[in-house]
């Protein structure tokens, strides 16, 4: 029997009684785990089984596969369920997890940034937008896909007033160096300084920059090609958080 901390990232019914839950853990990444007779189980098994709940999961392993024995919840993030858009926002965020943790083996970082976006998210502490364009750039950088953000590929300039990012080959190139075109992103100073913060920074100061309304909306546009991009491949649950917010 094995022992271990995770959260729920997605449920899957199946047949009448029974349930899987893919569940991010710190020390097997994601796992997925059969429960038994889900639908009639109730209290402390049941709350920390559904989606989000942050569990202490006690299951059997046998032949590869897992079976949950029993579970305590750790948080549940009720709070998530009083906002459609925070909920939405989640569901994206557990998507792209599903999808880009697998091979993964030790997601400490990950869960980490998962539980802290979410602790946000639950309570309002942060700007959903600020929070998609961390939570994105965070976890690329986490699972092997930082953007180059040093300096300008060309000529080397630090802190040129403007920047541009390649879609094509993945880095920055200052004004001087690069032209505009359908494959570049143009950002500011202030931007690529919160880019550099957002794939360095320890994780208590993580969520603890700056920047204006405008700046932060370019910041998550830029998060959201570049995720998009480097894992080629699109989320409905992203396409339906942001038909929420009219986009
Ligand atoms: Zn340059």
């Amino acid at each position: 029997m094995t022992t271990l901390e995770g959260i729920v990232l997605k449920e899957r019914t199946v047949g009448e009684q029974d349930k899987f839950i893919d569940v991010l853990t710190k020390e097997k990444g994601l796992i997925e785990i059969s429960v038994k007779g889900a639908r009639k189980i109730n209290g402390k098994s049941a709350s920390s089984t559904q989606l989000f709940a942050y569990s202490k999961i006690c299951f059997n392993e046998n032949k590869g596969r897992f079976h949950l024995n029993s579970a305590e919840p750790i948080h549940i993030f009720y709070g998530l369920r009083n906002s459609l858009t925070a909920i939405s926002l989640a569901s994206y965020f557990a998507d792209i997890l599903r999808f880009s943790t697998v091979s993964l083996t030790d997601s400490g970082n990950v869960l980490r940034l998962f539980l802290n976006t979410l602790h946000f998210l639950e309570n309002g502490l942060r700007s959903e937008t600020m929070l998609k364009a961390v939570f994105e750039l965070r976890l690329m950088a986490e699972t092997g896909f930082m953007p180059d953000i040093i300096c300008c590929r060309s000529c080397g300039s630090f802190e040129p007033e403007k920047i541009y990012f390649s879609l094509k080959d993945y880095c920055f190139r200052c004004c001087e160096c690069s032209a505009s075109d359908e494959n570049s992103i143009c950002l500011t100073i202030s931007e690529l300084t919160a880019i550099r913060h957002i794939v360095l920074a320890d994780f208590n100061r993580l969520f603890n920059f700056r920047l204006s309304d405008e700046s932060m909306c370019r910041l998550a546009g830029f998060s959201e090609l570049y995720i998009l991009s480097q894992l080629e491949r699109k989320f409905n649950t992203l396409d339906f958080y942001k038909s929420l917010n009219g986009k």
